[in-house]
């Protein structure tokens, strides 16, 4: 649960600060707002925590994802790589678009596998989606190289691991663009919410002006002179969001921090399970820590290891038969069920490829998930809690 579980004073302070001047619009009314800039300020203190250029705080990270590829022109025709192990709702972004997701294989680091996406590329490829998932970074630098040798947008969805870095350099910073959630699950959390981040001012703009109707934000004029290019929708994050994005934002490094010490208490008490193999990371310093992962030898061996721990009070998630992280599990998606009755964009005639979203095309992500099990590492702790959890998962193992 992350930053939820630290809700208290500095986010109370926070949106009171909002609460006195009454203004809970991050545009306009400047005489009222007594210099309080919520969504704007949070904006640039996340630029300077990533060490990014640009930020655009919006309402929520499956929006971030839908301004970020309406930015990079992803739409009707094109394909877009994204992993199998995935949440739903960047598929959903990229169906929102007009465009249409291809299910790519994982590797052992559960995010998308490099040597995967060249056979999933078509004549009508124009962007990659890495998601790093469960707090861990996918092999992005390899992603880059190749994403620029085929001549491919790269789109990082960093809803699971902000704060999360390789070699130093943080996630959703390798990308053209990237995107934050701060959904209530969420390593830092706003309630709902999300960021578009990029270096790129020309990618900014566009971003900028569909997440407000087209407005270009010219502060020279007021609101209803502002001008306009391009047509757009309302993504607006709010100065309550905003309040609490500061007040997240101070605890992350504390929040990741903790999460590291908890997961390596449970990372030693699976030490002794047979045949344990822990998830792959690219690197573990840029760990965000929020999931600890695990392989066992076999699907039967996952199951009864995972029915144990529950027995013994210890939830872990098995996610290939989860509802909402792995795309063979999504019904609707693979009838072409789409939220309107013409099922576009699968049916629209500017589409030239031929989607197919059966299991055949990822090996890794069935075998690797049929045998894996994950455990939310939380924030908080206590020391009659990690005596349940360590003993749990002590006595299960000798149940496998
Ligand atoms: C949570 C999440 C999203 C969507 O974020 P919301 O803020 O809940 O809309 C997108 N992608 C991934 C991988 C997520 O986990």
């Amino acid at each position: 649960m992350a930053g939820a579980e630290l809700i208290g004073q500095e986010e109370i302070r926070e949106v009171m600060e909002v609460m006195e001047t009454g203004i809970l619009m991050r545009y306009e009314f400047h005489d009222q707002r007594k210099g309080v800039y919520k969504v704007a300020e949070f904006e640039r203190a996340f630029a300077e925590y990533l060490r990014v250029s640009h930020t655009l705080g919006v309402t929520s990270g499956s929006a971030a994802l839908k301004v970020a590829l309406t930015a990079l022109d992803v739409g009707p025709g094109d394909e877009v790589i994204v992993p199998a192990f995935d949440f739903i709702a960047t598929y959903e972004a990229v169906l929102e678009v007009g465009a249409i997701p291809v299910m790519t294989d994982i590797d052992d680091t559960f995010n998308l596998d490099p040597k995967a996406i060249e056979g999933r590329l078509s004549p009508c490829t124009k962007a990659i989606i890495p998601v790093h998932m469960c707090g861990a970074p996918a092999r992005i630098e390899e992603i880059m190289v190749l994403a620029r040798k085929h001549n491919l947008l790269v789109l990082e969805d960093n809803a699971q691991a902000c704060g999360g870095s390789v070699a130093g350099k943080m996630l959703g910073t390798f990308g053209d663009m990237g995107i934050m959630s701060f959904d209530f699950f969420k390593t830092i959390t706003t309630g709902e919410g999300g960021m578009v981040v990029t270096d790129s001012k020309h990618l900014y703009d566009r971003s900028d002006w569909y997440h407000d109707h087209g407005h270009d934000h010219n502060p020279a004029v007021g609101r209803a002179l502002e001008g306009r290019t391009i047509l757009g929708f309302n993504y607006r994050m709010n100065e309550l969001q905003g309040a609490l994005g500061l007040a997240q934002l101070r605890k992350l490094d504390f929040i990741i921090a903790e999460q590291k010490k908890n997961k390596a208490l449970l990372k030693e008490a699976l030490g002794g399970v047979p045949g344990i193999k822990f998830r792959t990371l690219v690197d573990p310093e840029g760990d965000t820590s929020t999931f600890l992962g695990f392989s066992l030898p076999e699907e039967s061996a996952a199951k009864s290891f995972q029915k144990a721990l529950k027995d013994y009070g210890v939830d872990s998630i098995y996610y290939k038969e989860n509802a909402w992280h792995y795309a063979p599990r999504w019904e609707h998606l693979i009838a072409g069920a789409t939220a309107n009755s013409k099922g576009y964009p699968f049916t629209n005639p500017m589409y030239k490829g031929k989607v197919d979203y059966s299991v055949e095309h990822i090996p890794n992500a069935e075998d690797l998930l049929g045998r894996s099990l994950f455990m939310i590492v939380p924030v908080k702790m206590s020391e009659e809690r990690k005596e349940i959890i360590v003993k749990g998962i002590e006595k299960a193992s000798k149940l496998i």
